[in-house]
């Protein structure tokens, strides 16, 4: 049993119902537990941020910045430690996990620059009008809620607490309860730079815990990444008490492959795209689109490529696809493959979950899927694919732009106009042109339609923990 909560500086027992079972997907057996926060401990939490609050926003913010150079430095001193955690309850190979654990790293340090330049945003405003004077001031928006998914545990929390502490803002945060384990660092990182109590509170729990968070009347805002129907159960509970709201929700995001591709290459980036992660990414461009010039020598390429992947046991083995992360995961996937066989889908590859210990499936492919499907439309959250061929650009930007979600999309194409053009054409946040995934703090994170409101990552996800106020005096 582990001592999970951070709450007001201290770490304390669970007093909640739940026990939560922390599992290694690779083996299906649980490793751990701990007991979920009570509602009466989301409370002490909420209470704990907003009496650290007018102290930690009256920091000055090259103090604030230090805080945020200081959690970078002892992630990276937690570095092997991290990578374990998350190969062992994730799943993820070691590559991946290094790479999550560089991003959340890397993130600390760009929130700390940014903290340190806040003093220059609050400036005059020049108007027009004669007699008077303005002044901005960015204020933080207060005592922050941030609730968070599995799927990138460290990377996930990393986006939402840098900038909310850069800004000033105290924070609730409440991990998944398939991970709870890894995001523990964040508090025994507060203990160690003596980070004043109550800035950063940690609350672990299953879905009670967390609309005892979203509900929680004390909070300012609140900023949710995870699946749709909980999304919009969060943005009830925002709207009920108009209070702010950041979501980061799901996808279904298409990868464009024109004809003029070098066709190895264009595997590697629709490979990368759709098992990295185990394909459990909002991310994810499980949508192929391919051009018909380029179908029939990329899909049987795409087919061994998917074929030959190294499925295992991260920890003991050197894999490129490790386990679904939950069982509850595994079943979900397990589900559509049955769907897709009920559909009469042509299965290239995969389309089975793995005969063996642990919650494995084969990495998939699908081809000619029909657009009804529901394998098209909705988010599968794992290592499938489904790919259909296109004739014009025009057709290839209207089918990609045919979902009720705009997270992200790839154009791969040698023709770099044309990529460019049909980048501005998509109804999403992002668009990666001839590479995949390539995640940079310094650009946002936030997707169109059904994937959500507001952004992060960038000055965007700074600007979601402000508040903007202007002192306008006059002069005579
Ligand atoms: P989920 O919605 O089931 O859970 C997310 C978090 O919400 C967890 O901490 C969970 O305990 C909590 N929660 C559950 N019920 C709740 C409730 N009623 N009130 C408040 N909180 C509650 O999602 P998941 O299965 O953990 O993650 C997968 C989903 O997350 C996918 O849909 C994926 O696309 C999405 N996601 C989106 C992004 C993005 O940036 N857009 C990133 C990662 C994951």
């Amino acid at each position: 049993m582990t001592t999970s909560h951070y709450i007001a500086g201290r770490w304390v027992e669970g007093q909640g119902s739940d026990c939560i079972s922390v599992n290694d997907p690779a083996l299906g057996q649980p490793f751990a537990e701990l007991m979920a926060a009570s509602a009466a401990q989301v409370d002490q939490a909420v209470a704990a941020a907003r009496s650290a609050l007018p102290a930690w926003k009256a920091t000055s913010a090259s103090e604030r910045a230090g805080y945020l150079r200081g959690f970078a430095e002892q992630l990276g001193q937690r570095r092997e430690a991290l990578i374990s955690m998350q190969m062992r309850n994730n799943g993820k190979p070691r590559h991946e996990a290094e790479i999550d654990l560089d991003d959340a790293i890397a993130t600390f340090n760009y929130y700390a620059e940014l903290a340190a330049q806040l003093p220059s945003k609050n400036r005059e405003v020049p108007l027009a009008a004669p007699g008077f004077t303005a002044r901005t001031r960015l204020e933080p928006v207060g005592v922050v809620g941030l609730i968070v998914p599995w799927n990138f545990p460290l990377v996930t929390s990393a986006w939402k607490l840098a900038p909310a502490l850069a800004a000033g803002c105290t924070v609730v945060l409440k991990p998944s309860e398939v991970t709870p384990l890894v995001e523990q660092a964040y508090g025994q990182i507060a203990d160690a730079l003596d980070l004043p109590a109550g800035v950063l509170n940690i609350v672990n729990g299953k879905a009670e815990t967390g609309a005892a968070l979203s509900n929680h009347t004390g909070l300012d805002k609140l900023s949710f990444t995870g699946s749709n129907s909980v999304g919009s159960q969060v943005m009830r509970s925002a709207s009920a008490q108009c209070r702010p709201v950041t979501l980061e929700l799901g996808g279904k995001s298409a990868i464009v492959v024109f004809e003029d591709c070098d066709v190895d290459q264009a595997v590697q980036w629709i490979v990368a795209g759709i098992t990295w992660n185990a394909g459990q990414m909002c991310s994810a461009t499980s949508r192929l689109l391919v051009q018909n010039g380029i179908a029939d020598a990329l899909l049987p390429r795409l087919q061994a490529a998917l074929e030959n992947l190294r499925v295992g046991n991260p920890l003991i083995e050197e894999v490129d696809m490790g386990p679904l992360t939950s069982q509850a995961q595994w079943l979900k996937v397990a589900s559509y493959f049955a769907t897709a066989r009920e559909e009469g889908l042509q299965c290239l590859a995969g389309g089975k979950a793995l005969d063996r210990d642990g919650w494995f499936v084969s990495p998939t492919l699908y081809a000619d899927v029909p657009k009804d499907s529901r394998l098209w439309t909705e988010e599968i959250f794992g290592p499938v694919l489904c790919a259909r061929r296109f004739a014009t650009e025009e057709q290839a930007i209207a089918e990609a732009n045919d979902s009720r979600f705009g997270l992200v999309a790839t154009v791969c194409s040698a023709d770099l106009a044309r990529a460019e053009r049909v980048a501005d054409a998509l109804e999403v946040g992002h668009v990666w042109i001839n590479s995949v995934q390539a995640v940079f703090v310094e650009t946002s994170w936030g997707g169109t339609k059904g994937s959500g409101i507001g952004r992060e990552l960038g000055p965007w996800g700074l600007s979601a923990y402000q508040s903007v106020k202007h002192v306008t005096r006059c002069l005579g």
